[in-house]
């Protein structure tokens, strides 16, 4: 469905179905055709050369020691992701009641970690702006569904609370508005090769980022993998020490510790080489990627 933004006149795709329709242009909400009024806005405290900084001073594990001195910023765009505003409150718990955000989208249109705690305070007012800054995502979800996905924690914590009193409790929030919360997508060159990171705009926490694996990193990796071939190969030795000879005239059933010895080796053997040919697939790679909740994966 096309839709003309009343503010800025751009025309943009609205999907079908959803109460809300956001212009990409300007951040202007539209309910079902108006202009809607409970919108707010994160004001970014960084910008994109100090939400670089951060990334670069994140440091992740086997990045090159010089990735902060020679990477450069080669782009940056501001997004803004929709978050549904709540008035949580659990009938008769008047000192619990708060606000709480909720992601609008389903798939952010680039890595956030699936349980990031998105402020509530500290929101202003939002106005539309014609001076194009930023990209505005529409918000995908019903604001029902996207309050029943957040809502258990809060009800949890209400109960625990409640069961000192022995009281009942009902769930009275509400929905409040449409707030945009803002992210650094950087894009940055080293060595000729191109990475992306994603940064907290408000809050600076780094989410995403991919880098370079450094040589010195690759090669320790190499020399782990080495020595942990070498190490099975070594319990290898120590178990055929244990061979029935050498155990029959100590122990009453020499057969019995003979096989869980050798199933021991086996065992620490076979899961030492697992690790050696993941570190040894580390070694030649030359990109990994971090994620905020995650461990390091490469690519
Ligand atoms: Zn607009």
């Amino acid at each position: 469905m096309k839709v003309r933004c009343p503010y800025c006149g751009a025309e943009y795709d609205a999907p079908e179905g959803l109460q809300y329709s956001v212009c990409p242009y300007c951040g202007t909400a539209l309910r079902q055709g108006q202009t809607y009024e409970k919108v707010y806005i994160f004001k970014p405290t960084l910008d994109k050369t100090a939400a670089f900084r951060r990334a670069l001073s994140l440091r992740p594990w086997a990045s090159p020691s010089d990735l902060d001195s020679s990477a450069s910023l080669t782009s940056a765009e501001l997004h803004y992701i929709p978050l549904y505003l709540y008035y949580v409150y659990f009938e008769p718990l008047k000192e619990l009641a708060t606000y709480a955000t909720a992601p609008a989208v389903e798939k952010p249109p680039f890595y956030i970690p699936k349980d990031y705690r998105f402020p509530a305070r500290w929101r202003i007012p939002f106005k539309p702006s014609l001076e194009r800054t930023a990209v505005f995502h529409g918000p995908q979800l019903d604001p029902e569904a996207a309050w029943a996905a957040v809502s258990g924690r809060y009800e949890r914590e209400a109960r625990n609370y409640a069961a000192v009193f022995k009281k009942p409790i009902s769930d009275m929030s509400s929905f409040e508005g449409l707030v945009y919360y803002p992210f650094w997508r950087l894009r940055y060159a080293y060595g000729g090769r191109e990475y992306e990171a994603v940064v907290d705009a408000a809050e600076g926490d780094v989410t995403y980022m991919e880098y370079p694996v450094s040589r010195a990193g690759r090669s320790a990796s190499a020399a782990a993998a080495v020595s942990i071939v070498l190490g099975a190969a070594f319990l290898g030795l120590i178990g055929a020490a244990f061979s029935p000879a050498a155990s029959a005239g100590i122990h009453g059933n020499p057969r019995l510790l003979d096989l869980a010895a050798a199933a021991g080796v086996a065992g620490g053997g076979v899961a030492g080489l697992v690790g050696a040919v993941r570190l040894l697939a580390f070694a030649v790679e030359r990109r990994a990627i971090y994620r905020a909740d995650r461990d390091v994966e490469l690519v």
